[in-house]
């Protein structure tokens, strides 16, 4: 992929309007089709960045990750089963092409060019599905592999995916001639729509496959394994690319969009990168120092108090937090310590720290004496 940053391959302001990224695509993709520029390898490579640039872009999802992760947002991953990089590879650019032209023009780019490159329209892509799933603050912090089983289309193995029995009986159609759109006046405007017949696809199959009905996929349950990365966070989203729907009749399968929810912790609360957790501090502990032992999302910790602690005090556990999705940063965990009073005191224990009261006198809490010196006028001393 080049590196070239997508707004500036479209030619588009930071904040430009879906519209307004549209139209750069379209415009710049009729410019720099390879059906246009035959054998130029340059505008071949910029119709290509094009495609991704747009394709980056025109998802309000994949837009908001690539602001956030740059080009990284669709780095690597990707792998076999559906592994994780952002969000994958980018698709065909001809497919895309074809759709963005597909969808206001019908017959295709043919429209454009006078011919040519017959679209591959037999084929139509998968849709993408969503799957919610939530998993532990521990799973978050260490990243998980997670098997999912999903209900979707796959393809139908009895007819390889064609749709037709014999393996190659498909024609074109006959409602919309081939073109997968029919036209129908309206008024003074021409209105076109989705052929009714073959759904789009601009051919019909003239013997179907029994299994599919000539589809090509069939509904069945997968298993698909991801990789959960360490540091996601609660509405982190995932691509398994390719594990959405199977494609009609052997086109392109949809993605699956992983939503993650990160499950509320009885200990730990997350702030981003940084955990905080409260903790009871014994008050003799507190007045006397001594040695608290922590829980940490990889096991203990401890951390020295020093003598004089007061209720609610923090202490920073330096690089105990949350790992930071794809770099090896670290956040830290954050303990707040609140002195705990002791509730059963037998008549012994009341006599000794009765003793200790009259022993300690007056003059030695200092939060009780800046206190009595802001708010004096209030009591009678
Ligand atoms: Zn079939």
């Amino acid at each position: 992929m080049g590196d070239r940053d997508f707004y500036e391959v479209l030619g588009v302001a930071k904040d430009a309007s879906p519209e307004e990224i549209k139209k750069a695509y379209r415009k710049l993709a009729v410019k720099f089709h390879p059906d246009k520029n035959p054998g130029d390898n340059e505008a071949e490579e910029k119709f290509k960045e094009l495609g991704q640039a747009y394709e980056a872009l025109s998802d309000a999802d994949k837009r908001a990750a690539y602001d956030r992760y740059g080009h990284q947002a669709f780095a690597g991953g990707g792998g076999g089963g559906g592994g994780y990089g952002g969000f994958g590879g980018f698709h065909d650019p001809m497919d895309l092409f074809s759709q963005v032209f597909g969808g206001a023009f019908g017959g295709g780019f043919e429209e454009f060019f006078g011919g040519g490159r017959r679209q591959q329209s037999n084929k139509q892509r998968g849709s993408d599905l969503r799957y919610d799933l939530e998993i532990s603050l521990e799973e978050a912090a260490t990243g998980v592999e997670k098997e999912l089983e999903i209900e979707h289309y796959n393809s139908c193995e009895t007819c390889s995916a064609s749709g037709s029995k014999s393996g190659g009986g498909s024609r074109p159609c006959s409602t919309c001639g081939g073109r997968g759109v029919v036209a129908r006046q309206a008024g003074i405007f021409v209105q076109q729509s989705t052929c009714p017949e073959c759904r789009g696809a601009g051919e019909t199959v003239s013997d179907p496959c029994g299994d599919c009905s000539g589809e090509g996929r069939v509904q069945k349950p997968s298993r698909i394994k991801i990789r959960i990365p360490a540091g996601v966070e609660d509405g982190t989203r995932l691509r398994s690319s390719g594990n959405g729907d199977a494609g009609v009749r052997g086109g392109t399968a949809g993605d699956l969009y992983v939503f993650l929810e990160v499950a509320e912790h009885d200990v730990f609360e997350r702030d981003s990168r940084d955990l905080f957790c409260r903790m009871p501090l014994p008050f003799s502990t507190a007045a006397l120092g001594g040695e608290l032992k922590v829980p940490t999302l990889d096991g203990q910790s401890s951390i020295k108090i020093p003598a004089g602690t007061q209720g609610g005090t923090l202490f920073r556990l330096r690089e105990r937090g949350m790992p930071v999705l794809s770099s090896p940063k670290k956040g830290d965990l954050h303990v707040e310590v609140q002195v705990e009073v002791p509730t059963r005191l037998n008549s012994d224990q009341q006599d000794k720290l009765r003793e200790f009261s009259e022993s300690i006198g007056e003059h030695n809490s200092p939060m009780q004496e800046s206190f009595v010196a802001k708010a004096k006028r209030f009591f009678d001393f």
